[in-house]
């Protein structure tokens, strides 16, 4: 039985899709290099040769086109690459079509029903986009056959185009839902790695990783932040780990409130939290804003037995973008230390 395909898959997961098919495209592209060369030079096995050669010939330009785009990372290919894989597959089946209908009139046309046998497994897409694509190169295809093939010949070649084309969106409605059931899976998994289980921010290995590509891609200025709890032993041995991870959490959620949507936060373990600020930022706004991060995790705490006075450190590094990861966090970790060093609850840009 067919599955039904949530749709809001396609937007959840759009990043995904576009890297899927621009992958897709470049080893489609790249396998089609070769099958286009091996046609051609097939091709001098038969009578009239030259028939094809044209078509051949495009075959290798657009398949070595399209691979060295996709080698080569073009941006512009990366955000529209379902539209590209369609070019692709648009160019490669009409092709086929002319030359399985106005070149070679005389015998029914394979490779167009091998083109479309292939499609499905390529791209992943709204199906009902699919079943138009389908849909226009089944009717190219009946046209085509009509208009230059006998008529007994075209009568085979429509209904070959028909059946498969029939084949190719069922087939593409499967294996769509499979791909996006396979991708969501895999998003559930990352984000279960990726998050702290007591706070529900992203772990040290999430934010190392994050903090590593920023650096690496955008090399822009950004300020890197650490944050850990003053005394935060005496807090768990007085009001028990319980009271501890209370504290722990609404230290978190302070923290998230705290900073833009956009700024990176996560736990590095036990008491410890880190920010990554991009886009340059004065250090006078900073300290503003530690100044006001400080005032709101300072909070009093007690199970009414027992009160605890919480405070917290700041350490500050700013990023000018051409240092490494362990640079700035042994500089923020350093401006941290300065604090503890210096009685605590306070902060220091290093
Ligand atoms: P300092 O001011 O120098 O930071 O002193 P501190 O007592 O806070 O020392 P430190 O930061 O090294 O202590 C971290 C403590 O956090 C040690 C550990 O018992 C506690 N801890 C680590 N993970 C958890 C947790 O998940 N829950 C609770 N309740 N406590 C934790
Ligand atoms: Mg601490």
């Amino acid at each position: 039985m067919l599955r039904r395909i949530d749709k809001s898959y396609f937007a959840l997961y759009r990043e995904e899709i576009a890297v899927s098919n621009l992958r897709m495209l470049q080893s489609i592209s790249l396998f089609g290099t070769f099958t286009s060369l091996l046609s051609l030079a097939l091709s001098f096995l038969f009578p009239s040769p030259w028939n094809s050669l044209p078509v051949y010939l495009m075959w290798i330009a657009t398949n070595l086109l399209f691979y060295g785009l996709c080698r080569h990372e073009a941006q512009p290919l990366r955000r529209g690459a379902t539209v590209w894989l369609y070019t692709y597959m648009g160019i490669m089946t009409l092709s086929a079509i002319v030359n399985g209908t106005v070149l070679f009139q005389t015998g029914t046309s394979a490779t167009v029903v091998g083109f479309f046998t292939l499609a499905p497994f390529l791209m992943i897409d709204r199906p009902l986009r699919f079943a138009v694509f389908q849909s226009l190169a089944c009717l190219c295809m009946c046209v085509f056959a009509l208009a230059y093939k006998p008529f007994d010949i075209a009568i085979i070649d429509c209904c070959n185009a028909i059946g498969f084309s029939l084949l190719a969106c069922f087939m593409s409605y499967t294996l769509i839902g499979m791909k996006l059931r396979e991708l969501s899976s895999r998003a559930a998994l990352i984000a279960e790695r990726d998050t702290d289980g007591l706070t529900g921010i992203s772990t040290r290995q999430a934010a190392e990783k994050h903090i590593r590509a920023c650096l690496m891609h955008s090399g822009g200025e950004a300020t890197l932040w650490i944050l850990d709890i003053d005394c935060f032993k005496n807090l768990n041995d007085t009001l028990g780990h319980l009271w501890g991870d209370h504290v722990l959490i609404d230290f978190a959620q302070t923290i998230r409130a705290s900073f833009r949507s956009t700024d990176y936060v996560a736990r590095l373990g036990g008491d410890e939290f880190l920010v990554f600020v991009t886009g340059a930022t004065a250090p006078e706004v900073i300290r503003e804003q530690a100044d006001r991060l400080l005032t709101a995790l300072r909070k009093t705490v007690s199970d009414g037995e027992h009160t605890c006075n919480v405070t917290a450190s700041i350490g500050i590094t700013r990023c000018s973008g051409n240092g490494t990861f362990e640079r700035y966090y042994e500089q923020a970790d350093t401006a941290l230390y300065r604090v503890k060093n210096e009685g605590r609850n306070g902060f220091c840009i290093f």
